[in-house]
């Protein structure tokens, strides 16, 4: 799908505000979209939509969109002394420039060595292996419930979902995932390999999720109220 995105600047009761503009084939109407991991406003046309019509929509709705923008979550860049959830528990980003041993987490730490500008990355490919290493005895676990093996499991940098699979049963899982409490992780993992038995949100499909795990509702839960929050780490 071709996805054509250029930004305009508009002023909406005296703030300046950047929106993100996209055509997108499968919008039926003007949509306005918060994107949770670069905390700016979109505007979503349809691919005949006019333009003009949608920034008058986004003008229409000035006030919600701003309150909208000032409840977003700060960002949390990677750095020493930021605070990181990890599996759902407060952690202080820590750099230990002298360590020998990669990164590790401790007593409310996670402690990163070596040089401090390759922390974020370090941090980040850590943060992909605990993921991988939280996610994948999950997922071939509930999959044999099955009576399913996935064909592969990628631990990916999505923008806004938690997880997908495919029609290959290829399951792939956002590494934001082991920023959540560990519950919240089971909750994915069974909604990905549930996928694996049922391609659709029926009620049959729900109860293949609850077979596959105790935590469904408040998993589900958890992600509308806290979901964005983790996508602004990082
Ligand atoms: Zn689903």
């Amino acid at each position: 799908m071709p996805r054509e995105s250029r930004t305009v600047s508009l002023s909406l009761d005296g703030h300046e505000i950047d929106v993100a503009v996209r055509r997108s084939a499968r919008a039926r109407r003007i949509a306005i979209r918060i994107d949770p991991a670069k905390g700016g406003a979109e505007l979503v046309l349809p691919l005949r939509g006019s333009e003009s019509e949608g920034l008058d929509f986004l003008r229409s709705r000035g006030s919600w969109l701003l309150s909208r923008l000032e409840a977003m979550p700060p960002h949390v860049p990677f750095c020493e002394g930021e605070m990181l959830p990890l599996r759902g528990i407060p952690h202080h980003i820590a750099h230990d420039p002298t360590a020998r041993r990669g990164v590790w987490a401790e007593e409310g730490r996670i402690v990163v060595s070596g040089r401090a500008e390759y922390l974020p990355r370090r941090l980040h490919d850590w943060l992909r292996r605990e993921a991988r290493t939280d996610i994948a005895p999950r997922v071939y676990a509930k999959a044999a419930l099955l009576g399913k093996r996935p064909a592969g499991i990628t631990i990916r940098d999505q923008k806004s979902r938690w997880g997908s699979c495919s029609s290959t049963g290829s399951l792939s899982f956002n590494w934001r995932l082991i920023l959540a409490p560990e519950d919240v992780l089971d909750y994915v993992v069974a909604h990905e390999v549930g996928h694996m038995a049922v391609h659709n949100h029926s009620p049959a499909f729900w109860r293949t999720v609850d077979r596959l795990t105790s935590h469904a509702r408040t998993g589900r839960d958890w992600l509308r109220k806290n979901g964005d929050r983790l996508f602004r780490y990082g």
